[in-house]
């Protein structure tokens, strides 16, 4: 959007009800706000976090019976209840995702419709809530003095929290907590290796969605006056997925364009329909269901992404406003020759077969160690091993002396060890600068609320001013704009590097970080390389390349079938018969 779209568009929406618009013109930009407010919390959860949820209809469901039961049965006010709706709805959202989030694939969509089956039944079922026929008789409410009883006196509640809910979420979105919400989607293993908390970023944008939901739901209970089961159903659970869909499940403003779409036309085809077929029915959803096979095939990012082509290229480049901005603290650095990493007869059998066999070596401070062997050796698998992405089936790792084999990958990532991939993790619709900047997700704090707030913004700074640096340094620095997919694989590699400079680390594991590089930008990765081991930081490496490995490590640890074949330096590794047979495939 343009600076002044926001303002234009919010000035709109709540100066509307002012303005000679017919009464049932308003109450459909009234349901706009309504369903936006749910498919925004959409937005987030399925959209960008990749947690599809039918079941949103009943956390509306949940605000909406709070406020209703609250209203004819006690004094308290509008606010208190909105409160309470709330406050359940939270709590619900906490024990179902603590239940379910866990769950992998389809579970998870098949869980939201049981769950929310489950609400909704409930709801229709329980005698204080007036069963099938709900509860009647809600009062309208007043703020101060002004009747919001009517459409047009809700209507800029109704707007005004849905426009701060927008540009809450968009801020978000735009931070630390919410670029790990946006890690989600591309798997685990990487956002943990950063010092990420996955589940509990699962959970908290689950979280958000049910509030936004309730908060719907508040509204809505207070607009009809009355509640019934119905509008809380799992068929209205679909709806809302498909105002998120339809408009652009990655996009904050798709959930506006996706419920305008959906209230504008339901209402036409409620009509139209069963005068075409000559007989009633609920033929909108099927309409709806072809409508999203096509936009699923056609624009899989949704009617916003139309939207946003007209933006000028720049706009998803961040300015550059960090300049001067007070580095990040570091950690300080073991003292050169310490023994940082034990690897004690690390095992790990998949299956029946042994991908590493009782294999040991040391890292000390201010070394670099090259693991090398065929492909199959098991070097990866022993990565993965050391920085807790699998876990072990025999032996130890130990950090600075202490075990670390079973601690999460999180937390090993927090003591000092990171790493790149064999196989490149990012998130490519990321710009590079903002893939780097996960690195620095630990080193950071600020959460939820202080990124809606935007009170992060001193600490935003420093974490982009400490991303482009670490670009910087391996030379990147020109393509921190660029979206992270659009680069050759040899330079998400160096990404990777980077991002991974950005934990801090004491010691990095770089797997295979020449692959794919020119020979010109190899010396430049080598020199970086001594460059960082000369600044106090170890390097474990698996790499291929031989000339690379040779000119570069100061010890070369040798695998083949799992099963290390020897260690040494690597002019005693080069001069090893058993090595050029197994390695090299050549006798001599
Ligand atoms: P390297 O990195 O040395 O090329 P890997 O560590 O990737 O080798 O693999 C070692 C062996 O373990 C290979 O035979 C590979 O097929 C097997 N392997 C690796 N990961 C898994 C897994 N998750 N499940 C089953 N087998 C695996
Ligand atoms: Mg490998």
């Amino acid at each position: 959007m343009p600076r002044w779209g926001f303002p234009a568009f919010a000035a709109v929406m709540l100066g509307l009800p002012l303005l000679p618009v017919p009464d049932f013109w308003i109450t459909q930009s009234l349901y706009i706000g309504l369903y936006a407010l749910v498919a925004l919390g959409l937005v987030l959860l399925t959209g960008v976090a990749g947690l599809t949820s039918f079941g949103q209809a009943a956390f509306v469901g949940v605000g909406a019976y709070a406020a209703a039961w609250l209203a004819t049965q006690t004094a308290l006010p509008p606010l208190a209840t909105l409160a309470v709706g709330v406050g359940l709805a939270v709590g619900a959202a906490l024990v179902l995702g603590l239940l379910t989030l866990r769950m992998s694939g389809h579970y998870l969509p098949l869980a939201t419709i049981c769950w929310g089956l489950a609400l909704n039944y409930t709801m229709a079922n329980m005698e204080g809530l007036g069963k099938y026929d709900g509860i009647l008789g809600i009062p309208a409410m007043q703020f101060f003095g002004v009747d919001l009883g009517t459409g047009r006196g809700l209507h800029p509640l109704v707007w005004a929290i849905a426009l701060v809910a927008a540009l809450a979420v968009a801020r978000l979105l735009d931070s630390r907590p919410g670029r790990a919400i946006r890690a989600l989607k591309s798997g685990a293993t990487m956002a943990e290796a950063m010092g990420i908390s996955t589940f509990r970023y699962k959970l908290t944008a689950f979280v958000i969605a049910a509030v936004l939901a309730a908060v719907s739901g508040w509204l809505f209970a207070h607009f009809q006056r009355s509640v019934s089961p119905s509008p809380f159903s799992i068929n209205k659970g679909i709806e809302y997925l498909f105002m998120a869909v339809l408009g652009g499940v990655g996009h904050v403003w798709g959930a506006f364009l996706g419920s305008a779409v959906v209230r504008l036309t339901e209402d036409q085809l409620q009509v139209l329909l069963p005068k075409l077929l000559g007989t009633g029915g609920n033929f909108e959803t099927i309409v709806f269901g072809v409508v999203l096979v096509v936009v699923l095939k056609v624009v899989p990012d949704g009617l916003w992404s139309f939207v946003g082509r007209w933006r000028p290229a720049a706009a998803g480049a961040r300015a550059r406003d960090w300049a001067g901005a007070e580095p990040l603290p570091r950690r300080p650095k073991p003292a050169p020759g310490e023994r940082l990493l034990e690897v004690d007869a690390v095992r790990k059998q998949f299956g029946g077969l042994v991908a590493v066999n009782d294999v040991s070596f040391d890292v000390n401070a201010g070394e670099i160690v090259a693991l090398i062997g065929p492909n199959g050796a098991g070097k990866s698998t022993t990565f993965n091993l050391i920085t807790g992405v699998l876990s072990l089936s025999g032996g130890a790792v130990r950090w600075r002396g202490q075990g670390i084999a079973g601690r999460p990958a999180r937390a090993i990532a927090r003591l000092g060890v990171s790493r790149t991939f064999q196989h490149v993790k990012m998130i490519p619709e990321m710009t590079v600068l903002e893939n780097v900047a996960l690195g620095g997700y630990g080193r950071t704090s600020s959460g939820v609320a202080r990124a809606m707030l935007r009170l992060d913004r001193a600490e935003e700074k420093r974490l982009f001013a400490e991303a482009e640096a670490q670009l910087a340094r391996i030379g990147m620095a020109e393509r921190m704009h660029e979206p992270a997919g659009n680069l050759p694989l040899g330079a998400q590699r160096l990404m990777e590097i980077a991002r991974a400079l950005a934990t801090d680390p004491a010691l990095l594991l770089l797997d295979e970080p020449a692959a794919g590089l020119r020979h010109h930008e190899k010396r430049a990765l080598a020199a970086a390389l001594r460059q960082l081991k000369a600044e106090g930081v170890s390097l474990l490496l698996v790499e291929h390349d031989m000339d690379f490995v040779m000119g570069l490590a100061d010890r070369v640890v040798v695998m083949e079938f799992g099963t290390k074949l020897m260690e040494g330096t690597p002019a005693e590794v080069q001069a090893s018969p058993e090595v050029r047979a197994a390695y090299l495939g050549t006798e001599h």
